[in-house]
This record gives structure tokens, C-alpha cells and sequence, in this order.
């Protein structure tokens, strides 16, 4: 069999449209960027794939499936990740663009691209960045099938199936499958360059931005549809089910849930499975996720939560805020409510660079006067103005210099970088003992009920003011009538019209 050359690269943001701060190549930089000899080494077996984040993720998985099979080889171009944020700047789009291009010419010939995206990417005066990237890409590869994983947060748009062909999504909220997706759609951009099997897709989209309670795969309300994917995959004739549950901070037109079927050369069989699954997940549209509470009221929860603290921590995520959705980490409206309760000891996030200038230099123990937030977004994240000592300062890889600040109640953790506040590590690497605390700060809206584990012994939704509130999307520019922002009484009509493109 003749050698199969397969290319492999990651270009992956999930925007928050409402944030005002732009993604630019140095966030990029200090987060994940790997390219060539580093970037096989490290997806290889025993290699770290994303330094800090995680071992092993898409890329491992694929490389994986071109280990399994005699006469593929893999060649690497480069990997960039950067944590949610808001778009991209225009040139930081042209610059990734610019190098995928660059890199696949430099390739020589290959006969199929494996790439990892988000598909929740939005980047300045560029309408459907992601399906750009792909354009360019089949530019220079030209009829080569391109292969796609993305999170299960995507936006399934027409114009992103089109520039590919086969997408398959993550399977599990929180997220913990990223090297088994990997795995399991190189396998079959593999199987079907061989020729042993003949993709055919079909997929549905949906007027709905929120349902299906707290979207977790494992929980009640949408376990059966997990399960039924599962379900159709033993069929051998199914090669791939992907539900999407969308990114709803995102400036897509047309943004909605939506299902994805891939079948080994039936047709008929992927629209009637895309079809059914469309309609399992429209009927759990009503479940709405839980009602977050106030700071107030969830200061009040962890007060009652006695034991929960005598055995361990209660973790606050400040659902307003969520860096790992594209907010800033620069909201101080949980933090001012936590000084307050001076009964309490708290931990908590911030980023402010402007911060960490003006205590950079100070000697450790130095009493500092500051004001914290009001500089990347002040309209929702007004200065205010704290007084503590400093307990320390290091230089960390993923978020920048970050310094702690003894603020009595509040011992505060300022980042140069993103607070991505979801792993106790954020914490214990600069002496801060989760255990220790009545309540933790989390600025992640699901993966830190997994990290967390071994600490928390409950976790609590707070709802202040900021990109990240449900109620926020409301603000964007929608193509059609979404459910529940509006009264929609049937997914099929949008669907329709959003298959056929009119609305383009
Ligand atoms: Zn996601």
C-alpha cells in the first residue's frame, strides 16, 4: 500500500463576543504554541501535549491511530491554543492563517489534514473564522479530505461543514475526552483514505441557546442522549454522533444546538439519526439550568455549610467571570462581597496587570494600597480600592507574574495573564492550601467540579454581573427567534432554512 502522509496542526479560541479584550498572538505564545520536531515530541507516547493544561489531548490521540497502522506518517505543523477569551485581533487571525498556509505548502504533498479547532472562534471583521482557516487550508491541499475535531461547544454553521470533511466533537461535559476524540477521528480519516470506509454526513441545527439543565453528560437530564449516541455508534454502519450544545457568548448568526452524524456510505441512515437526535435534544429545551445565587446569598450558604469546611472547602464559582468562557478574571463585585465577610477566609482570582507592576518591586511582607479591576473591561468591572500585605510573588508559565495579597478575609491571587481558576494547582502553587480556606473562587464553569474533587465538599453558583451571565447572549445579533430568549414552538422551520443557507 502506497505511503499515506497525513498533516496535523491546532488552532484553537473559544470567544466570548461580549468581552471587550482582544486575543492577540502573545496570548497565544505564553499559553500553548509547539510546532515541528517539539510538537511530535511531545504528542508521542510519554510526551505532554499541552504543558500545564493537559497530557494528552487531540493530537496524542491521533498520532495514537497513525502508530496502530502500518504506512501513515504523520507530519506535524503547529499547535496554538489560547484560553477563552474575546476575539481575535485581525492580525492575530492573519498570522495563524498566514503560518497554516505557510506550513502545508512546506509540507510537500500530503493526502489528508487533521486539525483541531474549537468552533466557537470569532476574530475581527472576519465572519466564520474557523471555515476560513479551512479555505485556506484547501487552498494548498486541495482535494486532500481535512478532518476536524472540535469542542462540543461549537457552532455548527453550514459554511464549517462545508469547508471540511468529517467532524467529530467531544462527547463528555466536562470535558475528558479529548484524546479519545483525537484517536477516534484519526482512525477514521485513516480508514477512509484507505478506502475501507465512505463517510457520509448529515446534520441538524436548532433554534435553542439553553436547555438541558447543567448540560453535564453523566447527570439526568442529559445522559439519555449520551447514551443513545453510544447506542447508534454499535450499529457498524455509524462511524460518528456529535451533539453540540453551543458556546452562547458567540458572535455567530446562526447559533444553536446542533447534531452531527457521520455514516459509512448511508446517507438516509445519517439524516434519520441526526434527525432523532435533534429532536431528543429539543425535547429537553425547558430544563433550564439552576438558578445562580446572589453573592449574598451564597456568602450565606457557605456560613451554613459547617461541614463542608471542617472537611475540606466549598468552591464558588463566579459564574459572571468565567475565564474558562472568554471572560476578563478582572471582576471584583464577588471579592468586594467576600471582604466583607470577615468570618470567612476566601481565596480568590484577579487579573490586573497594572497591579503586579506597582507591587513587582515592593519586598515581600510590604504593606501595598491598590486598586484592583477597572482596567480591561471598567463598565462592568469598576476599580476598587483594597489594602493588604504582600504575601508572595512568582513568575508562573500559564498566567503571567502572579503576586498574593493578604487582604485579611480575602487572601487574593493577581495574574499578569487569565485567572483560569479551575484547578486547585492555581492555588497550591503559590502556597495557598484549598483546604485551609472556607471557600475557594473558581473561574470555570464546569471542569472544576472534577478537579475539585478531592477538596470541595460543595460547590456553589454565583451569579454578579459580567459576559459570562446566561442573560448577557441576549445582547447579540441572532439571525432567527431562540429559544428561550424567545417563543419558538418548532426547531424543524429554522433548520430548514439554515441547512438551505437562505438565510446567508
Ligand atoms: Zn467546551
Amino acid at each position: 500500500m502506497a505511503r499515506l502522509r497525513i498533516a496535523y496542526a491546532r488552532i484553537a479560541q473559544e470567544t466570548n463576543a461580549l468581552s471587550p479584550v482582544r486575543t492577540v498572538m502573545a496570548d497565544f505564545e505564553r499559553t500553548h504554541l509547539f510546532a515541528g520536531a517539539e510538537l511530535a515530541r511531545n504528542c508521542a507516547k510519554g510526551g505532554e501535549e499541552a504543558p500545564g493544561f493537559l497530557k494528552n489531548a487531540e493530537l496524542s490521540g491521533f498520532i495514537k491511530a497513525v502508530g496502530e497502522v502500518d504506512g501513515v506518517e504523520a507530519v506535524p505543523l503547529f499547535s496554538a491554543w489560547a484560553v477563552p477569551n474575546g476575539p481575535l485581533a485581525a492580525d492575530c487571525f492573519e498570522a495563524l492563517k498566514a503560518r497554516l498556509v505557510r506550513e502545508l505548502e512546506a509540507a510537500g504533498p500530503i493526502d489528508g489534514l487533521f486539525l483541531v479547532l474549537h468552533g466557537a472562534m470569532n476574530a475581527d471583521g472576519v465572519p466564520e473564522p474557523e471555515a476560513v482557516l479551512m479555505a485556506a487550508a484547501r487552498a494548498v491541499i486541495g482535494e486532500a479530505p481535512i478532518a476536524v475535531t472540535m469542542d462540543l461547544h461549537a457552532n455548527l454553521t453550514r459554511q464549517k461543514i462545508e469547508a471540511c470533511d468529517l467532524i467529530c466533537a467531544y462527547r463528555t461535559n466536562p470535558h475528558r475526552d479529548h484524546f479519545k476524540v483525537g484517536y477516534r477521528c484519526g482512525q477514521l480519516l485513516i480508514r477512509s483514505l484507505r478506502g475501507e470506509v465512505k463517510p457520509t454526513r448529515a446534520w441538524r441545527t436548532l433554534p435553542l441557546i439553553l436547555g438541558g439543565g447543567t448540560t453535564v453528560d453523566f447527570l439526568p437530564t442529559m445522559r439519555p442522549l449520551f447514551k443513545r449516541m453510544k447506542q447508534m455508534e454499535k450499529d457498524p454502519r455509524v462511524l460518528y454522533c456529535s451533539l453540540f450544545m453551543v458556546h452562547l457568548w458567540n458572535d455567530s448568526r446562526e447559533v444553536g444546538w446542533s447534531t452531527h452524524v457521520i455514516t459509512d456510505n448511508d446517507p438516509a441512515l445519517a439524516e434519520r439519526l441526526a434527525d432523532e437526535l435533534a429532536d431528543m435534544a429539543w425535547g429537553v429545551k425547558d430544563v433550564m439550568p439552576p438558578e445562580f445565587k446572589s453573592a449574598e446569598a451564597a456568602i450565606a450558604t457557605v456560613r451554613k455549610a459547617r461541614l463542608a469546611r471542617a472537611t475540606g472547602t466549598v468552591t464558588l464559582c463566579d459564574a459572571s467571570d468565567v475565564v474558562g468562557a472568554g471572560a476578563a478574571g478582572e471582576s471584583p463585585h464577588l471579592i468586594k462581597a467576600l471582604l466583607g465577610a470577615t468570618d470567612l477566609v476566601s481565596y480568590a482570582p484577579i487579573r490586573d496587570a497594572g497591579v503586579i507592576e506597582a507591587v513587582w518591586d515592593q519586598p515581600i511582607g510590604a504593606q501595598v494600597s491598590v486598586e484592583i479591576a477597572g482596567k480591561l473591561d471598567p463598565e462592568r468591572n469598576p476599580a476598587l480600592a483594597v489594602q493588604g500585605t504582600l504575601l508572595r510573588k512568582e513568575a508562573t508559565v500559564p498566567f503571567g507574574r502572579v503576586a498574593v495579597l493578604d487582604l485579611g478575609p480575602v487572601k487574593l491571587v493577581v495574574t499578569e495573564g487569565q485567572p483560569l481558576a479551575m484547578k486547585p494547582a492555581f492555588y497550591k502553587d503559590v502556597g495557598l492550601d484549598p483546604m485551609k480556606a472556607d471557600c475557594v473562587v473558581v473561574k470555570s464553569l464546569f471542569p472544576f467540579l472534577l478537579y475539585f474533587l478531592p477538596y470541595h465538599r460543595r460547590a456553589v453558583y454565583v451569579k454578579t454581573s459580567g459576559v459570562t451571565d446566561f442573560d448577557a447572549a441576549r445582547d447579540l445579533a441572532f439571525d432567527d427567534d431562540l429559544h428561550p430568549f424567545q417563543q419558538v414552538d418548532a426547531w424543524r422551520p429554522t433548520d430548514r432554512k439554515r441547512r438551505e443557507g437562505a438565510a446567508s
